[in-house]
């Protein structure tokens, strides 16, 4: 009966090729005889080297589809190695070294690419309300990295070349051995003299010194659209800073930072203000002028009303960034009580209480009110 080489790795039988080698490399670690030195765990990992030998090949592969064993004795695995157990404890002396060296061990990195993408680039762009409400073409600074228009990012002075690095080949890595449990281990890590590039720069371009690009300040507009809200980004695609080697520039994103206005503060679209209005104009009514973000506007308050009241100026707030109309503005009514009556004042507001109706004890220069009450229960009065 053929072996359950599936059953083995843990997969099943639609497994790709990659979950096959994921499955392996995982209970290889955790099997291998160095590693567990369990007898049971051994035998384990015949199997596991077994299955993986077998499912790891498209024609041995298909034999166990196909119902057969590949590593039986005369199970077809022709040129296979023969005999129980089938493969020796290292089947693929590749794919055990990736399984515990996780792939650095001889993969083919290659040299990396001089010329690769640049950053996305910041700026904080502060501007008043009116600005964000009504949108604007802002001049900004940049301070970012450009193409060297000398060598235009080859980083090359004019005439010479890049040149193979002779420490590395051009291959960008060095190989070096490591002893390990499992012998002899070739590693490869990025060559020091090229930076991994696998090339060097023998004459460098004056301008940039190689990198293909060069720092600048450089002016631009930005169109603000009307509506933007404080901490918003606008994107200026491909003007952040280019790469090195000359890459392709980043984007820029410009932050809108909106600054506190005197006289409005605003929630979303809508914006909210003060006005105060004497006692005697919110208890007889009035006629107020508001200056809003861009027109005045005149306004009815009502007779009696309360402190605290809330006027509403429909769409003269925000306008809104998607979509067309505006928010409101909010006018919050303060009442002011009248401070530092005259005589005569005085005399009038008592007697207006007094047709009302209204209780007001008098307070004299001396105490007030509580401390005439004091007095009296003291019986000072
Ligand atoms: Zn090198
Ligand atoms: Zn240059």
């Amino acid at each position: 009966m053929a072996r359950d080489y599936y059953g083995i790795l843990g997969v099943s039988r639609e497994a790709s090729d990659d979950e096959i080698k994921r499955a392996y490399r995982k209970l290889a670690r955790q099997f291998h005889p160095d590693v567990n030195p369990d007898p049971e765990a051994q035998e384990k990992f015949k199997d596991i080297n077994a299955a993986y030998e077998v499912l790891s090949d498209d024609r041995k592969r298909q034999i166990v589809d196909l119902g057969g064993d590949p590593l039986a004795p005369g199970g077809g695995g022709a040129g296979g190695p023969g005999g129980p157990g089938g493969a020796g404890p290292f089947v693929g002396f590749q794919d055990i070294m990736d399984a515990f060296f996780g792939g650095a061990a001889g993969g083919a990195r290659g040299p990396r690419p001089r010329t690769r993408p640049g950053a996305d680039a910041i700026l904080r762009l502060e501007l008043d309300l009116h600005e964000t409400a009504f949108g604007v073409e802002a001049p900004i600074t940049v301070d970012t990295a450009v193409l060297c228009t000398t060598c235009a990012g080859a980083g090359t002075a004019a005439g010479t070349h890049l040149a193979t690095c002779e420490a590395c080949g051009g291959r960008g890595e060095v190989q070096s051995v490591q002893r390990t449990f499992l012998g002899q281990v070739v590693s490869a890590r990025p060559c020091t003299v090229c930076q991994g590039y696998g090339t060097t720069i023998p004459h460098p371009c004056p301008t940039c010194a190689g990198d293909g690009r060069v720092r600048t300040r450089r002016s631009l507009t930005v169109k603000i659209p009307a509506g933007v809200e404080d901490g918003m980004r606008i994107r200026l695609a491909q003007q952040g800073e280019v790469g090195p080697g000359g890459g392709t520039a980043g984007d820029l994103y410009v932050e809108i930072h909106e600054r506190p206005h005197d006289v409005y503060s605003r929630k979303g679209d809508d914006l909210h203000c003060r006005v105060t209005v004497p006692m005697t104009a919110a208890a007889l009514g009035t006629r107020l002028s508001i200056k809003t973000l861009d027109s005045e506007e005149t306004v009815d308050v009502k007779a009696g009303t309360q402190p605290g009241s809330t006027l509403r100026l429909r769409a003269r707030g925000v306008p809104h960034l998607r979509g067309t109309g505006r928010g409101d503005l909010y006018v919050h009514l303060d009442v002011r009580t009248p401070t530092k009556l005259d005589a005569d004042q005085e005399k009038m507001l008592r007697d207006f209480a007094k047709t009302r109706g209204e209780e007001v004890a008098e307070l004299t220069k001396q105490g007030g009110f509580f401390s005439r009450m004091r007095d009296a229960f003291n019986g000072h009065a």
